[in-house]
């Protein structure tokens, strides 16, 4: 039986990855031993079978280079301070990941094995060890358009993104609650009808908004009543960082031979969980409007194309319906008035699911069939 090593299972994503471990009977097929960066020799919450009963130290290289796998959503300051140093003691083992740090590394490959699982294999043929979850957004865009990118359909993409707060992390996430009853607390002591002085009420939000203490440790500006267009670090050409992964990422998943462009605007919305992103396609030639849908449709079962009405859109093509299921909705799938080669749509997936940790668990599998 193989040994693997967990780490980050009580963060957000390891949370979301071990609901589904469990679901799907994941653990029978190892034996795990779970580790911590700060919990060391407390019991292991999760008893399992084949599960070692203490947390063992994340930082521990010795035990850590006992593991044939190590599955991590530590985070990336974990693996940079690990990674390298267990590679050096010797660790033949896999790696597993859900930062970005090794992303773009030569000898490691961006997991999304419903687009990319000949990559995958091919690399473990020539001994690759280091297999990385993708950024969370464009694992989404890859599974939502994978019928398009599959059949080769694509010339380049603009996506603008509208993603939730959760994608910072759990303390973001508690923030944005708070920003909300920071507001609410105050302008609904009036009573719950106030269409009459509305302008008023408007004016006290703006204001509450740059309250000297309007809870913003964490996202540093409003996220509740606003919007945030910049996610992740700046870059010298302009973009944000999250911005620039979509088509450096995109690209190495598919390992394309000619670069399609991808590029856009990342904001930061304040839904809880799920990002979403209204994407323009522009296809290399014209094809009609059912086509485009059955490729889409046919590429993988967890994509749901959503009809381009406004009742199924306002229905299914929400983050309230996608938020901790594996379907991905596309929908608002239409030609654009800027010429028949260019492609309207809409998308929405959840990015703690198939967005982390969903292709993570599948690489076990991989792993396990090899
Ligand atoms: P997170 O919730 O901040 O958890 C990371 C670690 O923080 C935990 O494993 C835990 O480690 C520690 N921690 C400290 N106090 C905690 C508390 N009160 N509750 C839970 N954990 C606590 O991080 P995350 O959002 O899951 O992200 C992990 C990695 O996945 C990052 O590299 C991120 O970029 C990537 N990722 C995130 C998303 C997303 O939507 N959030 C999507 C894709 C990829 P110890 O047990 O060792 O203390």
């Amino acid at each position: 039986m193989m040994k693997l090593g967990i780490v980050g299972w009580r963060g957000m994503v390891g949370q979301v990855l071990m609901e589904r471990m469990k679901a799907e009977n994941d653990f029978s097929h190892f034996e795990t031993t779970f580790f911590s960066t700060s919990q060391k020799n407390l019991q292991n919450p999760h008893q399992l079978e084949n599960s070692h009963p203490l947390l063992q130290d994340a930082y521990d290289l010795e035990i850590l280079k006992k593991m044939d796998i190590i599955l991590t959503c530590q985070g990336g300051d974990y693996t940079k301070s690990v990674h390298g140093e267990l590679r050096k003691k010797g660790f033949k083992g896999y790696w597993i990941d859900a930062a970005s740090t090794l992303r773009m590394e030569n000898s490691s490959v961006i997991v999304l094995d419903p687009l990319n699982l000949d990559v995958i294999q091919k690399s473990l043929q020539t001994g690759l060890k280091d297999y990385i979850g993708g950024n969370c957004t464009v694992s989404l865009m890859m599974l939502a358009l994978g019928g398009l990118f599959k059949n080769k359909k694509i010339d380049w993409i603009t996506s603008m993104t509208y993603q939730a707060a959760s994608g910072a992390g759990a303390r973001h996430m508690s923030e944005l609650l708070s920003q909300m009853k920071f507001v609410t607390d105050d302008v609904l002591k009036e009573g719950l009808d106030l269409s009459e002085k509305i302008l008023i009420i408007e004016k006290r939000v703006k204001n509450l908004l740059s309250h000297a203490s309007f809870p913003k440790n964490h996202f540093g500006h409003p996220l509740a009543f606003n919007l945030l267009p910049w996610i992740d670090s700046e870059l010298e050409n302009g973009q944000s960082r999250e911005e620039w992964k979509a088509e450096v990422e995109a690209n190495k998943i598919l390992q394309s031979q000619k670069i399609i462009p991808i590029d856009g605007t990342c904001v930061r919305v304040a839904a809880m969980r799920c990002h979403s992103q209204g994407l323009t396609i522009k296809l290399n030639q014209n094809i009609p409007l059912d086509e485009i849908e059955s490729m889409i449709r046919e590429h993988n079962s967890w994509v749901k194309l959503v009809p381009n009405n406004k009742s199924d859109s306002l229905k299914y093509l929400t983050p309230e319906y996608t938020s901790g299921n594996l379907q991905i909705p596309i929908g608002r799938i239409r030609k654009m008035n800027i010429g028949p080669e260019f492609v309207n749509a809409f998308t929405v997936g959840d990015q703690l699911l198939w967005g982390a940790a969903e292709p993570l668990r599948r690489m076990l599998h991989i792993l396990l069939a090899h």
